[in-house]
């Protein structure tokens, strides 16, 4: 593994596609993965992983169900891409409208960072207003606009998130604090008419898992209405991972104006799709001004992998994700507290993360204040028992539905040793 990191890292930045795979926040080598399949991945020598990363969400069913397997089997069997509509692209998004009422159309692209930026500019021309309103800590993918770090205030300005964001691309971004009520009413009450949207996760789990306290989500919904901002609801992670309707189906009656898709929505293939009310879905391109297009958006393999996964996440898949995930944070909570290691587990549905710290965190600031070495001590022991947890402590842990008792006794086998490392 170590010959072929080198490899990597000589032909590819860092040696990954994307960063937090290259295990920089915890060390090591990362595992490079030949096979996946049910709750487990095997790295290219050989050895057997209990999988708690899921690709990051997708793998809702476990990794390979043979049935989405077969589905995109049988798609590529047709043509891998067509550039044209297909019937499948619209028997997904009926099922999509099924499950999420709200998602009166859908337009289909690839990453979830093309439906956020889409999103963001859907508000903007539907509004005719400049300012995008995000939260400190919640990720809504790579576009130049929600690369927004936020400055030292509880509501600021946002500043470039990365080298080669401009301060243009970000000046009509806004950043506040997650949680935080009265910092976004001040920022309606200072620019509410320059607002083209507030954006937020569902449940952020992209600083860890932060819920949204009781009446936050409610109170965005209710300022954007007050003041003409449309509400943006990005639910590429919790979207039919959390329930079949996703964060919605556990927040009954908030109804933002848009919403995004993508991860579970793909079933592990690049799809992902922003949807919502269909008065402002129809001004997008080619029916209204806002422009969109993708030479992939809507691939039939993508499609039938999707399609194919919904029509199996059933009401038991559900049950069981959520089952799975209570057992593990009973667990995980235990053997820390058996090894005295302060920790916090926090959950939204069945998304939980552990922050290695012992007050609750209800923003970005409280996440990052946590000992992220322990919990680097922690990762790379259940590692070594056979257990791969998202290398790095401001993940989620993903639980499928393929977790069966011998992939949750491996876990909870491997817990006190690792709670021990991290005791340090
Ligand atoms: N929005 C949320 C909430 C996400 O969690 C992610 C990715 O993790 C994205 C957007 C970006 O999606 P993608 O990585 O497919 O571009």
């Amino acid at each position: 593994m170590t010959d072929l990191f080198t490899r990597a890292r000589g032909v590819i930045p860092g040696g990954v596609s994307s960063p937090v795979r290259a295990f920089g926040s915890v060390g090591g080598t990362p595992v490079f993965v030949a096979e996946a399949r049910g709750a487990h991945v095997v790295d290219v020598e050989g050895r057997d992983y209990v999988d708690l990363v899921a690709s990051w969400g997708p793998a809702l069913l476990g990794h390979a169900h043979p049935e989405v397997v077969a589905a995109v089997q049988e798609a590529a069997a047709r043509g891998l891409s067509f550039g044209a509509p297909t019937a499948a692209e619209v028997e997904l998004a009926e099922t999509i409208r099924t499950r999420v009422p709200l998602a009166e159309q859908v337009r289909f692209v690839s990453t979830g960072t093309e439906a956020t930026m889409t999103a963001v500019r859907l508000a903007r021309g539907a509004t005719s207003r400049d300012v995008i309103v995000k939260f400190a800590g919640c990720y809504h993918g790579h576009s130049d606009a929600l690369l927004a770090a936020a400055g030292s205030g509880v509501a600021t300005q946002g500043l470039p998130g990365s080298a080669g964001v401009t301060r243009a691309a970000t000046a009509d971004t806004v950043v506040v604090e997650y949680n935080d009520v009265a910092a976004l009413e001040r920022v309606f009450a200072e620019s509410g008419d320059r607002i083209a949207a507030v954006i937020t996760e569902g449940a952020p789990a992209n600083m860890g898992v932060v819920p949204p306290a009781a009446g936050f989500n409610a109170a965005i919904r209710d300022l954007t209405a007050r003041h003409g901002a449309l509400m943006i609801l990005d639910e590429v992670l919790t979207g039919f991972r959390v329930s079949p309707s996703g964060w919605l189906g556990l927040e009954p009656g908030l109804v933002p104006d848009l919403v995004t898709f993508g991860k579970v929505v793909g079933g592990g293939m690049p799809l992902a799709a922003i949807a919502g009310r269909a008065d402002l879905m129809q001004l997008l391109a080619p029916v209204g001004p806002v422009y969109q297009a993708g030479t992939l958006s809507g691939n039939p393999l993508a499609t039938a992998a999707g399609l194919a996964t919904l029509r199996l996440a059933d009401t038991a898949v559900y049950r069981t994700v959520d089952t799975r995930s209570a057992e593990l944070q009973s667990a995980v909570a235990d053997a820390l507290s058996r090894a005295s290691v302060p920790h916090v587990v926090q959950r939204a549905g069945s998304l939980f993360s552990v922050f290695f710290r012992d007050a609750p965190v209800a923003n970005y600031e409280d996440a990052k204040a946590q000992d992220t070495a322990a919990f680097g001590r922690f990762f790379h022991t259940m590692l070594d028992h056979g257990v791969a947890l998202p290398p790095s402590a401001f993940e989620a842990w993903f639980l499928t539905a393929a977790h069966d008792d011998a992939a949750m006794n491996r876990i909870a086998d491997a817990l006190p040793a690792a709670a021990r490392s991290a005791a340090g």
